[in-house]
């Protein structure tokens, strides 16, 4: 069995920062969502990245990303201009036949076999946790007014709790990790139809955030696609090793997005010192303040609109 796989990320067509990020350094390939305005969101993100990819090898996958809580944490704590920052992070590890799955926050992981599509993961968010006691819909999740509330990120709290999973993988199956810019906005089904119509990781990769784009682009979107093929895992260095290398180095020196400094900025607030505010809602999330931190409820998205 060999593995090959497709990866992009895009700012989406209305954020004016990237603050997703990714990693596909075979066997480990990881998504990360940074939050926090201004700079945080894009360090928290790369922070976390950094330290899993550092890390994973001398630990357990879980406890990588608790290396890279600790990290993003401290970083917080001694960086004033990145206070409060926060970021998602789901992890894979694909050894032989099994894939060890590690994630906190609402970007997910998928498998796709046989046809079928199922989440591997659940979504640390309020919305998530409503659609998992059946209180409201996928598709009502996805329009929710408070659906940028976390319940759960790397970098909030100096201790968080991971979700652990291995899982048998074989031949034909296809794991997807996705930033909330595909799956808050694009339906499973969509994602499904697809995966399904493009076999070529790379392709699907690229179609999954033309799809998010062509939905709104409301948020950056980030997809890794990972194939698990037939073959020799040496085999095929014009696909396999050639596509991790090409995403190797997208993932270590992430695009900047293009700015205009004249360019008017999308009405969400820019300033330094509202970055650094102490979380205020946004209008729309007026009632949002009243979440307890302790019941591990933060404000994600604070500088964006909803
Ligand atoms: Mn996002």
């Amino acid at each position: 069995m060999r593995v090959i796989v497709g990866s992009a990320t895009h700012i989406g067509l209305v954020r004016d920062h990237n603050e997703d990020a990714f990693l596909v350094e075979p066997p480990l390939y990881a998504v990360a969502d940074g939050m926090g305005g201004h700079l945080g969101g894009e360090v928290a993100s790369s922070v976390a990245l950094d330290t899993l990819q550092d890390a994973w090898r001398d630990s357990d996958l879980a406890t990588a990303l608790r290396k890279a809580n600790d990290a993003v944490y401290g970083r917080a704590l001694r960086d004033i201009t990145v206070a409060g920052m926060g970021t998602t992070l789901t992890a894979v590890v694909v050894e032989g036949e099994e894939a060890h799955l590690a994630h906190v926050g609402d970007s997910r992981a998928y498998l796709m076999r046989g046809g079928d599509l199922r989440a591997l993961t659940d979504d640390h968010s309020l919305v998530g946790e409503m659609v998992r006691s059946g209180d409201i819909t996928d598709a009502e999740a996805r329009v929710h007014p408070r659906r940028n509330i976390m319940t759960r990120a790397i970098g909030i709290d100096p201790n968080v709790e991971v979700d652990e999973d291995t899982l048998s993988v074989s031949e034909g199956d296809r794991i997807l990790l996705c930033s909330d810019g595909l799956c808050g906005i694009v339906t499973d089904s969509e994602i499904r139809e697809t995966l399904t119509a493009n076999d070529d990781p790379q392709t699907a990769a690229d179609v999954l955030v033309e799809l998010a784009n062509s939905a709104g682009g409301f948020d950056n979107v980030t997809v890794v696609v990972i194939d698990l093929a037939p073959g020799d895992a040496e085999a095929d260095p014009e696909t396999g090793t050639e596509a991790a290398t090409t995403a190797e180095a997208e993932a270590a020196e992430p695009a900047e997005p293009e700015r205009d400094p004249k360019e008017p900025d999308l009405g969400e607030p820019q300033a330094e010192s509202q970055a650094l505010a102490t979380p205020a809602a946004t209008p729309g999330d007026e009632a949002d303040t009243s979440e307890p931190r302790a019941r591990g409820g933060f404000f994600r998205k604070l500088f964006r609109r909803s």
